[in-house]
């Protein structure tokens, strides 16, 4: 990436930018986007809300990092090429289930932004609902291999014509999303309650029988994919969702010793 061209109207969102020192007044480095309430971009210090001051949600953000797969994820190493990543890795994760497959994509400059828009945005009115409603955009999160350390309710996206200014490259749409009924989703997340090994398996290879096992790969393996675990006819024997996740997603370093996954 050379230079970021400035093809941009005045930033929306009100926050005025005759500060900006030097250069196009439109570059709008490291602005975010709030995925609740007004949906207001600006800077992170502005923007982002603690979970109890949200009162609607509106999106549900799914970070896809290739800094965090394992090359068994497809994601290859060096430069970030966007598009590739979306088209070998995420897109056939998306694309199997209608609540994914209607994720807005777009990239963040160091990786991949899916959104799944609600549509209506779900209102929070109680603490019941902010809470209920926390807990079903982490286990959407966890559907598939996204950053773990990515923040749940309170995560924000960054604006499409914004800057990565770590990467120094513009966040690009690399696909529209459409809108998804709040009950789609809760909907998806009683599936996750009822079958988890079955729905993630399912996301993951496109079905319930994979040959080889992925875990094991031995040969002749198959692992077969049942609603809480699978069952690897070859090594691994019983298989938990941990070691499917242990496929795509690196371990992460801990600062308390040992692996951990939340
Ligand atoms: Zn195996």
């Amino acid at each position: 990436m050379t230079s970021v061209p400035d093809d941009r109207g005045p930033a929306k969102g009100g926050g005025g930018d005759d500060s900006a020192p030097g250069g196009p007044a439109t570059l709008r480095v490291d602005e975010r986007e709030q995925l609740v309430n007004e949906r207001t971009c600006g800077p992170i210090e502005a923007v982002s809300l603690p979970a109890g001051m949200i009162t609607s949600l509106h999106a549900i953000l799914l970070d896809f990092d290739p800094s965090r797969l394992a090359k068994a994820a497809g994601a290859a190493a060096g430069r970030f090429d966007p598009t590739q990543f979306y088209q070998r890795v995420v897109r056939p994760w998306l694309g199997r289930h209608p609540v994914f497959d209607a994720a807005e994509v777009r990239s963040s400059g160091r990786g991949l932004h899916g959104l799944v828009r609600l549509e209506p945005a779900v209102e929070l009115r109680t603490e019941a609902d902010q809470y209920k409603w926390a807990a079903v955009v982490e286990v959407v999160q966890r559907l598939l291999p996204t950053d773990p350390d990515c923040p749940g309710i309170t995560a924000l996206t960054r604006p499409v014509g914004s800057v990565n200014g770590k990467s120094r490259t513009k966040v690009t749409l690399l696909k529209e999303g459409r809108g998804v009924k709040p009950e789609a989703v809760l909907a998806l997340c009683g599936e996750a309650g009822r079958r988890p090994f079955g729905l993630v398996a399912g996301l993951l290879f496109g079905g319930d029988r994979v040959t080889p096992c992925p875990v094991c790969k031995g040969r002749g393996s198959r692992l077969d994919c049942l609603d809480r675990e699978g069952r690897c006819y070859g090594r691994c024997g019983t298989v938990d969702l941990g070691r499917l996740f242990d496929v795509f997603l690196k371990p992460r370093p801990s600062p308390r010793g040992g692996r951990t996954r939340g």
